[in-house]
């Protein structure tokens, strides 16, 4: 097993693969949700137990993890990582004696949140989508073998084909080349409705919607529900370019490119201290002055979580001359925190859960700001409402946080007092 801190290609180099033997295997990128960044946070983790280890990775949040790992604990079982993934592996190898599917499924009674999960054992592959499915996986087959990833487009990659998704409460286990299902009752959906607007990648399926179609459904819902006189319609790169296409056609305003993107940084709100992402939106963005100079712009964006990036990128098209800027926003506003798995911010820290529209538009500095409407964005996915966790607009959970609140209100109060 080969783990480490940074981007895969840093860490992972050809020698380091070559030694690993087998026909199976499984991989992971985490960015730190529970449990702190660290390295022996990295996963896969591996986990022994009496039908011998097993090897886990883990896409999501558990919102009983404490609980569980001080029942864990008490039992006997000893941790040597911070994260709720590891309660996952000590719980399915704690489960009582049977197959593991079984003790897969026992874990699964037992796990209350977010869980997409690849397992390895000796001879088996598992994968397990949490009875909501909040977080997305998919099943292809790739030469002749099969294959299983969060999204459909790393399946495109290796020259391989999506054939579905695990559904939500179901243990897919493959060995020997055949493939088994097993399944736990879902009574409620709950799919991330981020994963459509800007997690997932645009050429990914997610419920048979090609999410570049998807997005493009958000801007022309955008250009209906505000409209605005404007010379020219932009993204803001990457996640934004198919909803701004979808405004400029609704609208009849022209697109065109605005900011260029640095592909050599990453995701800017998710780094994980202020100073960084100020940095990170000046490394992140080059303006195109000729283009933008003088105009009326229709900036689209997917989301303001802290509203500290958007006053960034709108002072970048300032400078670069730009006369008025229209900001069009795809996901509603975000006014509750996440817990299951997004780690955006504390429900003090969220724009829009301390401010009037009016008022973030005075913030970022934009002549207009308009957000797409929860209704606006259903009908752009053309997926009913049930279907999904929307939980950050309408603080309505799909299960009970209040663990996760009271831990989240904790931290707080001692970050008030450090
Ligand atoms: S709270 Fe928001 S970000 Fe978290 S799972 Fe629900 S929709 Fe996604």
């Amino acid at each position: 097993m080969a783990t480490g801190m940074g981007l895969v290609s840093q860490v992972f180099r050809e020698e380091s693969l070559a030694p690993l033997k087998g026909h199976m295997a499984i991989g992971h990128t985490r960015y730190s949700t529970t449990g702190s960044c660290r390295a022996d946070n990295a996963q896969p983790l591996l986990v022994e137990g009496p039908l011998g280890p097993l090897a886990l990775g883990h896409n999501g949040n558990l919102v009983n993890a404490e609980y569980l790992r001080r029942e864990l604990e008490a039992a006997g079982r000893t941790f040597r990582t911070s994260t709720d993934s590891e309660v996952i592996a000590h719980l399915i190898q704690s489960a009582p004696d049977g197959t593991w599917p079984e003790k897969v499924r026992y874990a699964m009674r037992r796990l209350e949140g977010a869980y997409s999960l690849v397992l390895l054992t000796r001879d088996c592959l598992m994968a397990v989508r949490d009875p909501l499915g909040v977080r997305p996986l998919c099943l292809g087959r790739v030469n002749g073998g099969w294959a299983v990833a969060s999204e459909s487009c790393a399946l495109d990659h290796i020259g391989g084909r999506f054939v579905r998704e695990v559904e939500p409460g179901e243990v897919v286990l493959i060995r020997g080349g055949e493939l088994e299902s097993y399944k736990e009752p879902s009574p409620r959906r709950a799919l991330c409705i981020f994963e459509l607007i800007y997690f997932a990648r645009p050429d990914s399926l997610i419920q048979g919607r090609l999410l570049h179609l998807a997005r493009q459904g958000m801007g022309v819902g955008l250009a209906r529900e505000h409209p605005v006189e404007a010379d020219l319609v932009m993204g803001v790169p990457d996640s934004s370019i198919a909803a701004a296409i979808g405004y400029a056609r609704e609208s009849g305003i022209p697109f065109t490119e605005g900011l260029l993107k640095n592909r050599y940084v990453g995701r800017t709100f998710i780094e994980p201290d202020q100073r960084l992402r100020e940095l990170g939106v000046k490394l992140k963005f080059n303006p195109l002055p000729e283009v933008l100079e003088g105009k009326r712009l229709v900036v689209v964006d997917d989301s303001i979580v802290r509203g500290t990036t958007t006053p960034r990128v709108v002072a970048l098209l300032r400078r670069a001359g730009v006369k008025e800027v229209h900001l069009r926003i795809c996901a509603p506003p975000i006014r509750y925190p996440c817990f299951f798995g997004v780690d955006m911010a504390r429900r003090f820290e969220l724009i829009a859960a301390q401010k009037t529209i009016p008022q973030i538009c005075e913030q970022v500095g934009a002549d207009s700001l308009g957000y797409l409407s929860i209704e606006g964005l259903l009908r752009a996915v053309d997926l009913p409402r049930e279907m999904f966790c929307l939980a950050c607009f309408t603080g309505e959970y799909p299960i009970p946080v209040q663990m996760e609140m009271d831990k989240l209100a904790l931290e707080t109060l001692e970050t008030g007092r450090r």
